[in-house]
């Protein structure tokens, strides 16, 4: 409850930050120096040394140490997804119904700093997406027990590569044959058309279209890690509310991000597609941060047409929507300059 309110008065934009372990082939490699340093009581503040003498120090809504479980992280994010379903509570909603508030969570960082494990996590250890649909699902089996509220939900999800939008639910044709989709305006606002979405009962629903998801993930033989390094996942979940009264709806989403590696690539290093790639990563991540601080500073002009994903995400990136970006950090030395570029793009979208 008091954390509920803390939000509330936090305003639609949180960040944070999660600095992962070092891994076994880290330290085998020697790679074990850490730029990172946390302060003792203080769960907001996170030191980086970029090189000696040269100490950053940043602060975030929330700074998450190596040993942070993903029961620990969830906990500090399970108010924002339950505010999903909270749209009665915030709109009028009219007899045709209305979009109530939405939620976007996004993953940024480095290739290697522990998106995928924030996310979507591993088997018996999930993040927050297995989490949070498990959560919405409670809210939904409360709210039904009640009497009140029915709720249905529905699942999408889709890859935004080299600026183009594909459906992974989409299993009619080939990877070769599929379709690339475009973002529409429609009388509701900005949408993807032919967006194939799936009706979800379950927790284990999901699993099995997460996993249908991710076998049309890697197209022409690419290797699955690389080629998903390169691309932003997009899960959203559509929930619809009907109040069995009157039969009001209000229909809200959730989207749960796991963004391209935001790292560099030096242009001299990288030719071709290659290149190509880590040019559309670049455009647009900084589309992104641009569309965030513009929200955060309630700006009227919103750039959300500067990319796909923030195009595709327009609706649920304004007026009263909620944003959290978790920053995920590598704490080791080598991956310090990666690590400032990641912390200052997060520090800017407060
Ligand atoms: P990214 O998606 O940003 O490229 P990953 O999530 O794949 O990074 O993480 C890179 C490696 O680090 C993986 O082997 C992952 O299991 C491990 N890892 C990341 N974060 C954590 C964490 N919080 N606890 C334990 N292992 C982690
Ligand atoms: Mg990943």
């Amino acid at each position: 409850q008091l954390h509920n309110k803390m939000m509330e008065l936090g305003g639609n934009i949180r960040v944070f930050c999660r600095v992962r372990p070092i891994q076994p082939v880290e330290l085998q490699s020697g790679a074990a120096a850490e730029a990172v340093a946390f302060r003792s009581n203080d769960s907001q503040a996170l030191e980086l040394v970029v090189a000696e003498g040269q100490k950053h120090t940043f602060e975030f809504d929330h700074v998450f140490q190596p040993s942070s479980s993903q029961t620990q992280v969830f906990e500090q994010t399970k108010a924002l997804v339950v505010s999903a379903m909270d749209g009665f509570k915030y709109v009028g909603c009219g007899n045709r119904g209305q979009r109530a508030r939405s939620v976007c969570i996004f993953a940024y960082g480095q290739t290697g700093s522990g998106k995928t494990h924030t996310m979507e996590g591993p088997a018996g250890d999930r993040g927050v997406n297995f989490r949070a649909m498990e959560e919405l699902f409670r809210v939904r089996d409360e709210r039904l027990l009640s009497g009140h509220i029915e709720c249905d939900m529905k699942l999408s999800i889709l890859e935004v590569y080299n600026e183009t939008i594909v459906d992974l639910l989409d299993d009619t044709q080939t990877a070769e044959e599929r379709r690339v989709l475009e973002v529409r305006m429609g009388k509701h606002g900005a949408f993807v058309e032919n967006l194939m979405e799936v009706e979800v009962a379950s927790t284990t629903d999901v699993e099995d279209l997460m996993r249908l998801g991710h076998s049309h993930r890697s197209v022409g033989g690419h290797d699955f890690n690389e080629h998903s390094s390169r691309s932003h996942l997009v899960l959203s979940i559509t929930i619809t509310s009907v109040q069995k009264m009157d039969g009001k709806r209000a229909t809200s989403k959730l989207h749960l991000i796991d963004l391209a590696g935001s790292e560099r690539i030096s242009k001299t290093a990288a030719s071709g597609q290659r290149l190509k790639e880590a040019q559309h990563i670049n455009r647009s991540l900084s589309a992104l941060g641009d569309v965030i601080a513009a929200l955060g500073t309630h700006s009227k002009h919103v750039p959300y047409r500067n990319s796909k994903l923030t195009f595709l995400l327009q609706e649920s990136l304004s007026g009263n929507s909620k944003v959290l970006m978790f920053v995920n950090v590598s704490p080791v030395a080598w991956n310090a300059w990666e690590s400032l570029c990641s912390l200052n793009f997060a520090q800017r979208c407060r």
